[in-house]
């Protein structure tokens, strides 16, 4: 991870390419050899996909294979001692598993690099000596043993950070519940669109374990309802820099956001980490702009999808919002109707909730102030199925 000076002390416009064309591999090959990298020689480099879900690949929720088969590539020519592969996913998910299921294991087995579990090594305690919300943040272990750290994210929207980019996917090395604790975190409000609690954490991550190298994959990318509910979006786009927060302003701006009205990608350049001011950058090529795309924005309410059901999200995390959207999707139908009020099902997610109303549906411990409310479902997040299992439990004493 980067250990230099912040990069408001650099004069040189950070390098961004970006490259589009049919074959992810040769998009990401060419925009990486536009680059100019340091010497890398006998270095260990990780590679950090977002693999953290199991989700079969080119769904548009995990990193594109022949992405990460052409950093593998990339990266060889310059000798390093090492490649690695690794992830942390998401809370009850085995790394290994959504690694394979993402299609990481073939490209791994085909090229001799090794697959790392980064939750398996002891973590350690990372300082954010500049933190506003947090202090120090509590990282996989292996991430201290890397010399280079390369962020292979997708393009995505997201329903807490509007997009989830190469800064956001270093949650990703964070050390298991590390992750959930970023959405647990109390900030004064902030004016409306101008973030929140969670936007103030990863600007503070991004205080300390910003990637080396951003390698974002809009191959297939996801719109609306991410970072895992959305809809697939073909975008046949690569972008790629040395400096994350500039890849990350120019992958916003392609997927048709401006820059500035990312929370957390304007917090980070207000502290002096980079710059999202696409004047001040190099961008090749000069005319990426004809490349831009129009990715649909993460809803305000999950309600709008489904009328009988009114969602009180009190500050969840993605955890819980995407359980809740998979039990509705899979299993709202099977609901037994006397838990409906006046004909609506009323949900309680996230660690804000206040008064909540009576019969009300709370999910995961977050809520569990409350669990007198309604019908309480344990678990951080719960698994989807349990949820429908205890409503007919619940159901059935009536
Ligand atoms: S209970 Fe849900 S909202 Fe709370 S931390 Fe766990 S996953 Fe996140």
């Amino acid at each position: 991870m980067q250990k230099e000076k912040p990069s408001f002390l650099s004069t040189t416009p950070p390098l961004v390419t970006v490259t589009r064309g049919d074959d992810p591999y040769e998009n990401a090959f060419k925009a990486l050899s536009a680059l100019k990298l340091p010497p890398l020689a006998g270095k260990r480099i990780l590679l950090k996909p977002n693999a953290g879900r199991l989700v079969p690949a080119c769904s548009g929720i995990t990193t594109h294979p022949s992405v990460v088969a052409a950093a593998i590539d990339f990266f060889r020519q310059l000798s390093p001692s090492e490649i690695l592969l690794g992830e942390s996913p998401i809370l009850g998910v085995r790394a290994l598993d959504a690694l394979e299921k993402a299609g990481m294991l073939e490209i791994a087995r085909s090229r001799g690099v090794q697959l790392v579990d980064l939750d398996e090594d002891p973590a350690f305690e990372l300082p954010v000596p500049r933190g506003k919300l947090l202090h120090s943040l509590r990282v996989c272990g292996p991430i201290r043993e890397v010399d280079y750290l390369v962020s292979i994210p997708v393009m995505k929207t997201h329903m807490h950070t509007v997009v989830s980019l190469s800064i956001k996917n270093m949650k990703g090395v964070l050390w298991r519940r590390e992750k959930a604790r970023l959405h647990q975190l109390e900030y004064p409000a902030l004016p409306p669109g101008q973030g929140k609690a969670l936007d103030v954490a990863i600007a503070d991550m991004a205080e300390v374990l910003r990637p080396d190298l951003a390698l974002i994959d809009g191959t297939i990318g996801l719109e609306g309802l991410g970072p895992s509910e959305g809809e697939p979006k073909k975008a046949n786009l690569v972008v790629a820099s040395l400096d994350c927060l500039a890849a990350d302003a120019v992958a916003a701006f392609l997927m048709g956001f401006e820059p500035a009205s990312i929370p957390h990608l304007r917090m980070a350049a207000e502290r002096g980490l980079g710059t999202i001011d696409l004047d001040r950058m190099k961008i090749i090529p000069p005319e990426y702009r004809l490349f831009q795309q129009s990715f649909a924005p993460p809803p305000k309410k999950i309600s709008i999808q489904y009328p009988d059901v009114i969602v009180h999200d009190c500050n969840s995390c993605s955890a819980c919002l995407s359980t809740t959207l998979l039990f509705l999707r899979r299993y709202l139908p099977e609901v037994p109707k006397s838990l409906f009020q006046d004909g609506k099902l009323i949900l309680g997610i996230g660690k804000d909730i206040k008064d909540p109303p009576p019969g009300i549906i709370l999910i995961g411990n977050c809520t569990a102030a409350h669990k007198e409310a309604g019908i309480y479902i344990p678990g951080c997040p719960p698994i989807a199925s349990s949820i429908l299992l205890r409503l007919k439990e619940k159901a059935d004493q009536k």
